[in-house]
């Protein structure tokens, strides 16, 4: 806990509003950003005592009297406020590490990886709470840690969803039980390089003892190379490899020898969530849930919102709900989870970049429906890999236009491909306007 400190929070997102509310009472906080309209929060911050400084130069309110700055996760690495806090010895840290600091003696799982932390952060909280544990979310999946401090009590599980740049700035806090679900090359942007990328990634199991547990992905051979000498009692997942705790052989789940689900026990689709349940069940068992009550939570879910999201069946059509999918990678994880025919919708922000990567994974797609920025080099893409394409303006035209030339038994999937910038303010909304269409044509 902090007492009579100095704090700069920088950036006003919902991680420094909540940090900044969490420290006011004790201590002095300025809370900057280079812009906000807001200003009925600007007052109530104020009300609190809380020092509110809108401005472009953040570097000019920023001097050697703070004790800390909170970094937004999001600021950049060498943002000047932070390359100057850096130089005076000013502690840089984040909105998670000073949460961690207001905790009492709770359990915590930290889940991170490039892929599939909001999925696996999600199905730990629904199986651990399908078994009545006192179990709380937080983190990345945008419920930030210090916003919910007043609602932990000692003895209670966090579930924390943790991404690379919150680990960036982590010092004390430890995970009792932190779970890596795999690597890849993003956000290299931020990061410069794969390898600070991954040396980042490592910081999850930052002051693991042997007494911790450390869930890795068996079946990614960078994960199990960078782990191989953390103190971490350890255990594997696996898709590829019957050799770990417990993995993936076809049909089901198979673990300690014994086959405990199959497909059929699960609603989402696709072998990457197959490997975020995996990691999902280790933890479940870890902290003694049934069998039946991972069951229960397997037959219900979904999925995430807008990550190959199943959003209803119509005359025989599954309608699936991908706007997450902002890139081919993405589209293409989707296209491996399907074995029937499939109308495809594509499209959104033209950002230049090239849609020839899907061609190997079309062969169960029969038509392509674009849309939106992209539209007619979608088109061409189509043509070039002879499928049947019909170009439309908008999100509902193309919806409609998928649902009119399919038959029954196909799957219709949202999986753009492209962000979303160009018609919609977010994925999310995109994704809520698809589901909207969808359902107008119960
Ligand atoms: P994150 O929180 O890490 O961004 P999500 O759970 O939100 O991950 O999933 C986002 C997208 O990442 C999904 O729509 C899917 O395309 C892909 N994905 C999810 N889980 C995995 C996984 N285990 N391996 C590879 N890709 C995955």
């Amino acid at each position: 806990m902090f007492k009579n400190k100095k704090f700069f929070v920088l950036g006003m997102g919902k991680s420094g509003i909540s940090v900044a509310k969490l420290l006011a009472p004790d201590n002095e906080v300025l809370i900057t950003d280079v812009k906000c309209d807001d200003f009925k929060l600007i007052k109530e911050l104020e009300d609190l005592g809380i020092s509110v400084v809108i401005t472009k130069e953040q570097e000019e309110v920023f001097n050697s009297s703070f004790d800390y700055v909170v970094k937004n996760p999001g600021v950049k690495l060498d943002h000047p406020v932070v390359l100057r806090a850096n130089r005076l010895g000013i502690p840089v840290i984040t909105e998670l590490e000073v949460g961690y600091l207001y905790l009492p003696k709770v359990k915590i799982i930290g889940i991170t990886g490039s892929n599939g932390k909001t999925t696996t952060t999600t199905l730990i909280y629904e199986m651990l709470k399908a078994a009545s544990l006192p179990v709380h979310l937080a983190g990345n999946i945008g419920i930030p840690l210090c916003g919910i401090i007043d609602k932990i009590k000692e003895g209670d599980i966090l579930v924390i969803e943790v991404s690379s740049h919150q680990l960036v700035n982590l010092d004390k806090f430890k995970a009792d039980v932190s779970v890596l679900t795999n690597l890849s090359e993003v956000h290299l942007d931020h990061f410069g390089t794969y390898e600070n990328y991954k040396k980042t990634k490592m910081r999850i199991f930052n002051n693991q003892t042997d007494k911790d547990l450390a869930i890795l992905n068996g079946g990614d051979s960078e994960v199990v190379r960078l782990t191989k000498n953390i103190p971490s009692r350890k255990l594997y997942f696996s898709s590829v490899s019957s050799e770990a705790d417990i993995y993936f052989n076809g049909s089901g789940i198979v673990y300690k020898g014994e086959e405990i689900v199959n497909v059929s026990d699960i609603r989402v689709k696709g072998v990457h969530n197959y490997e975020n349940i995996m990691a999902a069940i280790l933890v479940s068992f870890e902290f003694g849930v049934s069998l039946d009550a991972i069951k229960e939570v397997l037959n219900n879910f979904a999925g995430v919102p807008h990550r190959l999201e199943f959003v209803t069946k119509i005359h025989g059509r599954d309608f699936y709900n991908d706007s997450k999918a902002t890139n081919v990678k993405s589209t293409i994880t989707a296209l491996n989870s399907f074995d029937n025919d499939v109308i495809l919708i594509l499209g959104g922000l033209d950002r230049g970049h090239s849609f020839d990567g899907l061609k190997p994974y079309l062969k169960h797609v029969t038509n392509i429906v674009c849309y939106g920025e992209t539209k007619n080099r979608i088109k061409d893409f189509a043509e070039k890999c002879n499928i049947d394409v019909t170009v439309t303006d908008n999100l509902e035209e193309a919806t409609k236009a998928a649902y009119n030339i399919s038959s029954e038994g196909d799957t219709i999937l949202l999986s753009p491909a492209c962000a979303s910038w160009d018609q919609f303010k977010s994925f999310e909304e995109r994704g809520d306007e698809f589901k909207n269409i969808v359902e107008s044509f119960k």
